[in-house]
């Protein structure tokens, strides 16, 4: 921003007020530099930000309209604990696995990295909608 305001005074063209530069610094770092701060940790850390952004509630509650599940009993768990250290949200998946129960909860982040670390292809990702849609591609079998 200094280099523009200086560009800018060296060309002769008018320097924006003191305000107007403190509001465009401002929108700058809302919409750009917070947004790749979060784009990293997205890419970084899966969606582990929403701990702490109210949005991550609205996103549990949506899951849990849709009934997001984690299923454990497509075979049997060996108790490796690969699920449990791949989640990003730290949610204690081997425990529900032991038992053959399904995981339910509103911070899963739907991301799937337990799915793909299991060795044993104990784990499967399903909601409402996508076992809708097994059971009429099971029908038309
Ligand atoms: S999909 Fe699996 S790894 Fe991802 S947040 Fe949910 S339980 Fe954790
Ligand atoms: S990764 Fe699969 S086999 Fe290993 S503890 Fe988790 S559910 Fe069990």
């Amino acid at each position: 921003m200094l280099f523009l305001v200086q560009f800018m005074a060296l060309s002769g063209v008018n320097v924006p007020s003191a305000s107007l530069l403190v509001t465009i610094e401002t929108v700058k770092y809302l919409s750009l530099e917070l947004l790749m701060a979060m784009l990293f940790w997205v890419v970084l850390h899966g969606r582990g930000y929403c701990f702490y952004c109210p949005l991550g509630t609205l996103l549990g509650f949506l899951a849990k309209k849709a009934g997001q599940r984690i299923t454990t009993d497509s075979k049997i768990c060996v108790a490796c604990g690969k699920c449990n250290s791949v989640c990003p949200m730290g949610i204690d998946i081997m425990s529900k696995a032991k038992l053959k129960e399904s995981v339910v909860d509103a911070t899963c982040v739907g991301c799937g990295r337990c799915v793909d670390a299991c060795p044993a292809r104990t784990l499967s990702y399903e909601t409402n909608f996508l076992t809708f849609v097994e059971r009429l591609r099971v029908k038309k079998i």
